[in-house]
Parts: C-alpha cells; structure tokens; sequence
C-alpha cells in the first residue's frame, strides 16, 4: 500500500486491521469468500477511471475500445460458463441485477411469486422494505413445515391461484438442491417468467455441482462474489432472444449509469478461473467440506434444518441450546468463528434476534481447510453453543481455532 500508506493513513489503518481481522477468524459466512489476488488486482485498476456507459461497440464516450475488450471477455466467459446465450454482466451488485429483471419483464403492480424471506428468500425476492416490495405485488411460497424443503405443490397451488407474472427461484439461506425444471413447468403453465436468482450457488452451478438453473429459466440473475469467488458485482443470462435486449435496456440506460469497468475486469478474471478443471475441484471440496461441517454440527447435538445440505451451507436450528442466533452470532465470533444469524422455518423470534444461524464452507475452503478441518470447526460450534458461560471450555474453542487458523494462512505473502 505504497502510496495509500503515504497518502492516507487513516484509510491504510482500516485496511489493515481488516485484513488481520479476515485472517484472525474462520470465516463462514454463506455468502462471503476470498477472490484471488489476480481479481483484487483486476478491481485496484486504472480501468476505474473510464466512463463507458452503454455496452461494447454502442457506447456514449470515446476511448472506450479496451474497455470493450474487457467486457467481452467477460460476457463470453460467462456465456460459456453457464451456457446461455446472452450476458449482462454490468449490474453493480445482486439487488440491481434483480432491479434489471424485473425491470425488463414485468411493470409496478404486476404479481410476484417468490420465496418467503423467513424461508431462505433475499429481500429483492418481495420485502415490503425492498423495491421489490414496494413497487410489486408480492406473494411468497415457503417449504413444507415436515421436510422443510421447499413445498412444489403447494407453489403450484398458489401460482394457479394467484396467476402471478414472475415467479422468483432462487434463495439466501436454503441448504437443498432446488428443482428449477418443475419451477419452469409451473410457471409456464400459469403464463408466468421464471427468474431464478443463483446467487449462493452460482460456483456450484459452474462447477456442474448443482441442477443448472440456465437451460429452464427465462432469465437468470446472480452475484459474481459468493461461491462463484469474482468481485463484488452482479450478473445476468437468458438465452431469449427476446429477453437479451430488453435485459441490456433495463440495466442501462433503465436501472444504472456508467458500468464500473475495474469491477468488470474482476468478473471477466472469476469467470476464467471458474472455466478451469481446478475450480471444480475447489467446488467439490466445498460440497464435501459442508457435509462434513454439517456432520460436526450434528455429532455435538445440533439439529440442521432440512436434516443436512447439499450445497455449501447449513442451517442451524438453535432450539434445543437455549441460545438466541443473535447472542451465538456474538458468542462464535469471540471464540473467531464468524456466522450469521439467520431466521429459520416457522420461525418463532424477530429477524434480529432469530433461532438460528447459517454456516457455509466456501471461504473457508478456498483457505485450504479440510474436510477434517470442517468436521472440527461444526464440532466447536456446537461446543461453543452449548457451553455459553464456561469460560474454560470457550478458551480451549479459541485454542483450537487459532492452529487451525495458523495452519491455512490466507493470502500468504500479502503485506498491508
Ligand atoms: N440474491 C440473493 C439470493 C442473495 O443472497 C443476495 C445477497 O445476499 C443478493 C441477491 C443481493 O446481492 P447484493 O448484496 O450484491 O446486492
């Protein structure tokens, strides 16, 4: 940080201590990982300088030639990652490439059918907070009170009742495959879109370790950051002839103005690594590694919802240890693991409070943690839940965590 340090080092401080905090702590948060140091580059680069509104070839500025060069690397990667026919790979984030899609197929007021944010859904699948809520009419679906995986008959259901335009696939906190083919079939049938929002498991979907949700849905949004581990940003795909123009007029000039071209730079270097036969073996080993998390949450008497996972997440049912998801949030993060409460099914406390929390593999992962390594971590979450007030056993915790923080340094060789 030559010149930052120089310059300012107010802001140097604050990046310092937030890469000591990333390598001090087990991160397992489900949505966050560590791209490589080659994206981190691509995102630092002068190619933030350069206004390029509009798309390569059509753009409103001069000078834009190798900015074009850049997005079209990016969007023929993703094309050929996924499969799809066309790419907009400019949303700055995942809520403004579900703006974009809704934008581009459905107007204010029209019916929403998308999944209950208490049931794994994200905001921008139908909050009253959220734009989604506010300017659509929303309704949800939800899982099965039994099985607690996601109720297909009862969407059908409610889609032939509520005859919605959209209906969203697609979720923040679901640990089960999701059939997109019978979401398809319903929508279609009711002479719906289906939109799925791959977002948390866009890498699996890459990886070909999840049903790919691209050769049924009308369109597909994602995040670029998550599994799939590319910069901050957001992306979208359809392989509608229809639907690809409107795509690209919604984000811009509809929903954004000039395309942040370093970010894109980012996505363009992500979606290369995804291309390559190493990053399915990453994928896989996040895959093994949450089951094996999942078995260490179970052994120590943890109950994960759905009975297991299998993605790159788990959900945490706290009832039987007495403990709120807000205070074991507290709790793991002191003895340096870091989770996220989280609602879970028939959810009985307040989205801040909450009775459960969620756990995923894939940043941790990309550190080189084990599928032992995981199968301990799962083990002291529960010890750590369970024993709140026993100072001996949460330092013994924090012991463990620290060797096996120092045995997978990150980013090795990085200085701030
Ligand atoms: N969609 C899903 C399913 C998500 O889980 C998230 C983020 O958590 C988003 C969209 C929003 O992404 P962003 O935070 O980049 O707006």
């Amino acid at each position: 940080l030559e010149f930052l340090a120089a310059e300012d080092p107010q802001v140097t401080d604050c990046l310092r201590q937030e890469l000591a905090r990333q390598r001090g702590s087990v991160e397992l948060i489900a949505s966050e990982n560590f791209t490589s140091r080659a994206v981190m580059e691509a995102v630092g680069s002068v190619l933030t300088n350069k206004y390029a509104e509009g798309y390569p070839g059509k753009r409103y500025y001069g000078g834009c030639e190798k900015v074009d060069m850049v997005e079209d690397l990016a969007r023929d990667r993703a094309c050929e990652l996924y499969g799809a026919k066309y790419a907009n790979v400019q949303p700055h984030s995942g809520a403004s490439a579900n703006f974009g899609a809704y934008l581009s197929i459905i107007e204010p007021g029209d019916t929403v059918l998308g999944m209950s944010l208490d049931h794994g859904g994200h905001l921008t699948h139908g909050s009253p907070v959220n734009f989604s809520g506010l300017l659509y009419n929303i309704v949800s679906y939800g899982v099965n009170p039994e099985t607690e995986t996601i109720d297909y008959d009862e969407l059908e259901r409610i889609a032939k009742e509520c005859r919605p335009k959209v209906i969203v696939g697609g979720a923040s906190a679901y640990p089960r495959f999701i059939d997109f083919e019978r979401m398809a079939n319903i929508a279609h049938e009711v002479g719906a879109y289906l939109m799925v929002d791959m977002a948390h498991i866009a890498g699996l979907v890459a990886a070909g370790l999840h049903p790919s949700p691209v050769p049924h849905a009308d369109i597909v949004t994602s995040t670029s950051h998550k599994t799939l581990r590319g910069p901050r940003g957001g992306f979208i795909l359809t392989n509608s002839d229809e639907l690809g123009p409107k795509i690209n007029k919604a984000i811009f000039p509809g929903a954004q103005g000039g395309p942040l071209m370093h970010v894109i730079a980012g996505k363009a270097v992500a979606f290369g690594e995804a291309l390559r036969p190493d990053y399915r073996v990453y994928m896989e080993h996040v895959v093994e590694n949450c089951r094996t998390l999942g078995e260490g949450m179970t052994d120590g008497g943890l109950r994960l919802v759905s009975g297991g996972t299998d993605n790159h997440l788990c959900l945490v049912d706290l009832t039987a240890s007495d403990i709120t998801g807000k205070d074991a949030e507290k709790l793991l993060e002191s003895v340096g693991l870091t989770v996220n409460k989280n609602s879970i099914p028939n959810e009985q406390r307040s989205p801040f409070v909450t009775s459960g929390i969620r756990v995923g593999s894939a940043a941790a992962t990309t550190r080189g943690f084990t599928a032992e390594d995981f199968y301990e971590i799962g083990q002291l979450i529960a010890t750590t839940v369970f024993n709140a007030t026993d100072d001996a056993k949460l330092a013994d915790v924090r012991r463990r965590v620290d060797a096996l923080l120092e045995a997978h340094p990150l980013y090795p060789g990085l200085e701030y």
